[in-house]
């Protein structure tokens, strides 16, 4: 099998880009495994520090290899938003395929250091080991956060958006290998909607940068925008609020419509079902399924 770089590789030179899902449990593993498996696409399973707590970081580990050796499947697992070197490296040392280092907080420079030191542990444990991992960094401003929101947060703007010049500097100073750039894109939904992308910005940040792209904040956004954002250089696409409100709607459904029901797994069979077809959509547009 192949494994995520190469994936990655292939993805940006179909012009399609992989899907990437975030899960706090089974059942949301569960349907958007199914879905890719329907469809025979790759995937990426994400998780934030506070979904790799609950899960737990060995047990999400065991979970994703055992589906990828058992199958013979291609289903990798990243560290979604992780800030600190120390979480990076506890992820890279349980056996994650990828991490993201996310210094939004620190200045430029601070977290072009931060990133380097998680660079250099997964060179040093690629070179121990043979396993490739692949680190990304953000760089502008997206704001935080997969729910649902008011209004466009403040401090997005064309200001906020990651500049091409920036962008060549930030990956020839950490050596990353995936860059998410600020695009128009933000974390979670917007109630009035999510802004449009700037496609023209997507292409010039490619060219410049040299590394695939990965688009964080994909829920919400149009079916144009995503195609249009592919071709011109996004290799993986985020989506997390879209499956949390499918599980969310489907799990209070199924509570209300059989109150006397006690089995775990006919309350959540729907929640799975809901997931699966949220991602199915997704893994169909990325992937450019008909
Ligand atoms: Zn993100």
């Amino acid at each position: 099998m192949k494994n995520l770089r190469e994936y990655i590789k292939e993805a940006d030179e179909k012009g399609i880009a992989i899907g990437h899902f975030n899960i706090s449990n089974l059942e949301a593993l569960h349907g958007i495994y199914q879905a890719a498996k329907n469809l025979n696409v790759p995937v990426i399973i994400g998780l934030s520090e506070g979904e790799e707590d609950f899960v737990g970081i060995n047990e999400a580990v065991a979970m994703i290899k055992s589906i990828r050796e058992k199958n013979n499947f291609p289903i990798f697992l990243n560290a979604d938003h992780h800030y600190s070197f120390e979480r990076v490296k506890d992820c890279i040392d349980a056996g994650f395929d990828a991490v993201i280092f996310d210094g939004a907080n620190l200045s430029f420079e601070e977290n072009i250091k931060k990133i380097k030191e998680c660079v250099d542990y997964a060179h040093k444990i690629t070179k121990e080991t043979g396993r490739d991992i692949l680190v990304e960094a953000e760089l502008g401003f997206i704001g935080s956060g997969s729910n649902i929101k008011e209004s466009i947060p403040e401090g997005i703007s064309e200001e906020t958006m990651t500049k091409i010049e920036d962008a060549k500097y930030f990956v020839e100073k950490t050596g990353i290998d995936l860059l998410a750039p600020s695009v128009g894109n933000i974390h979670g939904m917007v109630k009035t909607g999510n802004p449009r992308l700037n496609i023209e910005r997507i292409k010039e940040i490619r060219k410049a940068s040299g590394v695939p792209l990965v688009l964080h904040g994909g829920s919400g956004i149009t079916d144009e925008d995503f195609t249009n954002a592919i071709k011109a250089g996004i290799s993986i696409i985020h989506i997390n609020t879209e499956i949390r409100i499918a599980y969310d709607e489907a799990l209070k459904k199924s509570l209300n419509d059989n109150p006397n029901e006690l089995a775990p797994y006919k309350i959540l069979q729907p929640a799975v079902d809901a997931v699966k077809k949220v991602v199915e959509a997704r893994l169909k547009l990325f992937n450019n399924i008909k």
